[in-house]
């Protein structure tokens, strides 16, 4: 963090070695010709509170908050706004007069990625969310603020899908449901709903599970979305087995662009340039030898 002219925003997470934001949001960062840098603040969790206290310095605008700190950050901030207080977690800070308001972009991403790309409007229909984390936490608030009527959390861990329901069900009056994963009622659970969206890291380049989806292939069905939040590959193995079930897809690129162009916004109140940053992001994937974090 340097001289007088040039300003800071960056990503803060851990780790972070695969994280394409620098690329698509330099790239629209240098498309206004703003005097503005990106960085990578990887932050092991002993130095969190420290790293967003710099925000604080008039240099920065603030940041992008990724896995595993967007709880983490809440006590940390000045105020929230009033999404990301309602979700309580905060992927976006912006240092306003030397305050640092808290934000979630996320819950904007995950819905505009469907509407936009997806073509899919959630109002009325009804879905399965495969996975808990933090992925699982904003779609399934996007998704319950959009008016689905029905929600069913699918997780390995039982408990963590359950706390996430309960978690959900105080702030909505559409019941949330949980099934244990590999339940034999998953296949009929599927046959009637309209979405499936991924939110596990299953299928994720370099990861542990690799090559793998969390879904059979047979128990795919036609006539259905499905959402893979996963974006390196951007034809993970899940949306190759839904295309060849005759189910439409959608890649989880567009979410994350969305994420940052918002972000972009509020930081530089200017129009997100969204053909820049898409071009970038991909140009991004390209590059990486992995991509699993903002
Ligand atoms: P997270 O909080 O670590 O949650 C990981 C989830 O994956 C948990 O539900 C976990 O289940 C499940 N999982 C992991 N390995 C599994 C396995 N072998 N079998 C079954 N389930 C498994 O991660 P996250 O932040 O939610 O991120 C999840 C994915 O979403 C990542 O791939 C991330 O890149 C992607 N993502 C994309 C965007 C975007 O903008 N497109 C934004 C955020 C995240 P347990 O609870 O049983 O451990």
């Amino acid at each position: 963090m340097g001289d007088d002219k040039l300003r800071f925003v960056g990503v803060i997470g851990y780790p972070l070695r695969h994280s394409i934001s620098p690329a698509f949001q330099q790239a629209a960062l240098d498309y206004y010709g703003l005097d503005i840098r990106y960085e990578l603040w990887e932050t092991e969790p002993i130095g969190l509170q420290s790293m967003v206290g710099q925000l604080r310095l008039p240099q920065n605008l603030g940041a992008n908050v990724t896995v595993p700190y967007k709880q983490a950050v809440l006590p940390m901030l000045d105020e929230l706004d009033d999404l990301a207080s309602r979700i309580e977690a905060v992927n976006t800070i912006v240092r306003q007069e030397g305050r640092l308001i808290g934000y979630n972009t996320d819950v904007y991403g995950f819905l505009q990625a469907l509407r936009q790309h997806g073509k899919f409007e959630p109002e009325g229909k009804e879905v399965v969310v495969i996975g808990a984390g933090g992925a699982a936490r904003a779609a399934c608030f996007a998704l319950l603020e959009a008016g689905v009527v029905s929600l069913t959390i699918v997780n390995r861990t039982r408990e963590r899908a359950e706390a996430l329901a309960w978690a959900l069900e105080g702030r909505v009056r559409t019941r949330v449901a949980t099934l244990p994963w590999g339940d034999a009622r998953l296949g009929e659970l599927l046959s009637r709903c309209h979405l499936i969206v991924n939110c596990t890291t299953m299928g994720m380049k370099y990861g542990s599970e690799e090559g793998e989806s969390p879904l059979e292939a047979g128990l795919i069905p036609q006539n259905i979305l499905v959402y893979d939040l996963v974006y390196n590959p951007l034809e993970t193995p899940l949306l190759r087995a839904a295309k060849a079930a005759g189910a439409r897809t959608l890649g989880g690129l567009a979410m994350l662009v969305y994420q940052g162009a918002a972000a972009f916004e509020l930081w530089t109140n200017q129009k997100a340039p969204l053909d820049v940053m898409f071009e970038s992001a991909k140009a991004g994937l390209g590059e990486k030898k992995g991509g699993c974090r903002q």
